[in-house]
């Protein structure tokens, strides 16, 4: 492809960034639909955001999506926000407008559209979600009103407090939450219909492990994991060895894409391209 002058930017800020695959999904849309763009990686440590975000304004990119550990953080830097990232408290798309900066949260449809192209049932489920970060805001936000119990358990208790009192409020639902040790996973599994892994265990190839044993994942079980990286999470590989039904992160990251997509350009996202595209990079993690 020819950049030139004209070429507009788009781009994915986290630390880390190299594992996404949405620079490959967006080119290929951006390709099929011959639209002048380009999409970047950039990697953002914390102590950069603000001069990251600044800098994408004032060089006046298209948008920009957001990552690992930046989705929460981000707000304070943003001119507006969407309702909908505003009541999950946490953005994942930003348009660069006229105006400003505006942030919107994908994640929460992604994953509905992602569970719903697999036909997981929610009605009176349990769903237990691992991590209370910006994922896992968007995730609560887009099940608890299909759900029949929402159980968050988080290695920093802290947080997931935090997320508890923020959509509780908003929600005028009941959020059960719990510290994320090997006891209180294994305890609340034993209830659980629906597993989700929103931390970032996975994606870096194991590099540390979810306090999980292949005795606790009961065969009744589905079992997503967002976290995906180049080859099955070990999540998913045990969860696959003990009988679950396993759901990959690409299906997810798909949709969020796509209605990202739609917010930069006004156009219906080109799926089956995009799909390909991620296909093409052999990910782990596909569903069974
Ligand atoms: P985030 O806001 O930084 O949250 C990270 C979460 O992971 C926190 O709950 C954190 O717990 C937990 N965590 C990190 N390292 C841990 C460890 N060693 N042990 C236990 N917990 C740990 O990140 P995010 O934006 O929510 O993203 C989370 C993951 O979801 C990432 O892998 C991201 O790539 C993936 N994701 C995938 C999709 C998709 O479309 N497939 C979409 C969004 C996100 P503490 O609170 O204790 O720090």
């Amino acid at each position: 492809m020819l950049i030139t002058g004209k070429t507009r930017v788009c781009a994915i800020i986290g630390e880390p960034v190299e594992h996404s695959l949405s620079p490959l999904m967006q080119n290929a849309a951006f390709q099929a639909l011959r639209i002048d763009c380009v999409y970047v990686p950039f990697r953002v440590p914390s102590s950069c955001l603000r001069d990251a975000v600044r800098g994408f304004r004032s060089q006046g990119v298209l948008g920009f999506n957001v990552t690992i550990p930046h989705k929460i953080k981000i707000i304070k830097y943003l001119a507006e926000l969407h309702p909908l990232a505003r009541n999950i408290g946490a953005v994942n798309t930003v348009l660069n407008t006229k105006t400003g900066l505006v942030g919107y949260n994908t994640d929460a449809m992604g994953v509905i559209e992602a569970l719903r192209r697999k036909r997981v049932r929610l009605n009176d489920s349990t769903v237990t979600i691992l991590g209370a970060g910006g994922a896992a805001r968007a995730i609560v936000y887009a099940l608890v009103e299909t759900a029949h119990r929402i159980v968050v358990l988080n290695r920093t208790r802290r947080k997931a407090r935090k997320l508890k009192r923020d959509l509780e409020r908003r929600l005028g639902r009941q959020i059960e939450i719990g510290d994320l040790t090997r006891k209180s996973l294994a305890e609340a599994l034993r209830a659980t219909d629906l597993l989700i892994n929103a931390t970032s265990i996975g994606m870096n190839g194991e590099d540390s492990s979810l306090p999980i044993s292949q005795a606790d994942l009961q065969q009744h079980l589905t079992v997503l994991d967002i976290a995906y990286g180049r080859s099955e999470t070990e999540l998913l590989r045990k969860a696959r060895r003990s009988g679950c039904r396993t759901i990959g992160g690409i299906e997810m990251l798909l949709h969020q894409g796509a209605a990202a997509f739609e917010i930069w350009t006004g156009m219906k996202a080109p799926l089956t391209t995009m799909r390909n595209a991620l296909a093409c990079a052999k990910p782990g993690g596909g569903s069974r």
